[in-house]
């Protein structure tokens, strides 16, 4: 199935370190609109994201499940079907094979949901993102700047964009 992949922190809300408390979460201009957008072009969508916090001890698997939960119903209240998030719990010296840049988490949704690689994107705001897709095989990339510092000029991304709210002109 055609997939967008996004990237949570950053890109669908305001960066903020380690967060885990439901009031620290601001959705970001556009992001909802916009996965709607995509899920109106036939785009499934699917959340990758590192939650170090939780290997690092900052907050437990319920803070984010009960974080997550809360994110979803507000996708729900928009009518954007959220098929799937994965996280990666570890901290980088688990040396899993989840963290972005790893691939463990596309492995996972492709094993699950059988991905159309070609004609999939991701979206998200650390070149770890970029790196991530490429390596499992998605040549579509978007990198936002509407979340950690990026360096342009060392990017692989496909596109740079200010937010994922201009993702519309870019995937049609
Ligand atoms: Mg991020
Ligand atoms: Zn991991």
């Amino acid at each position: 199935m055609k997939t967008v992949f996004i990237d949570r922190d950053g890109v669908i809300n305001e960066e903020v370190k380690y967060l885990h408390k439901i009031q620290d979460f601001k959705f970001i201009d556009g992001a909802l609109s916009s996965c709607k957008y995509l899920q109106s072009k036939g785009f499934h969508l699917i959340l990758v994201t590192n939650q170090s916090g939780i290997g690092r001890g900052y907050y437990k698997m319920k803070d984010f499940n009960i974080l997550n939960e809360w994110m979803l119903s507000k996708f729900d209240k928009q009518d954007i079907n959220i098929l799937d998030v994965f996280y990666c719990p570890h901290i980088p010296e688990d040396n899993c094979c989840c963290r972005k840049p790893k691939t463990g988490m596309f492995d996972e949704a492709n094993k699950k949901y059988q991905i159309d690689k070609n004609n999939s994107w991701m979206i998200g705001d650390k070149e770890s993102d970029i790196k991530a897709a490429h390596d499992f095989g998605i040549r579509n990339t978007i990198l936002v700047e509407s979340g950690h510092k990026i360096e342009k000029t060392k990017s692989k991304a496909k596109f740079i964009l200010p937010s994922i709210r201009e993702v519309n002109n870019y995937i049609l």
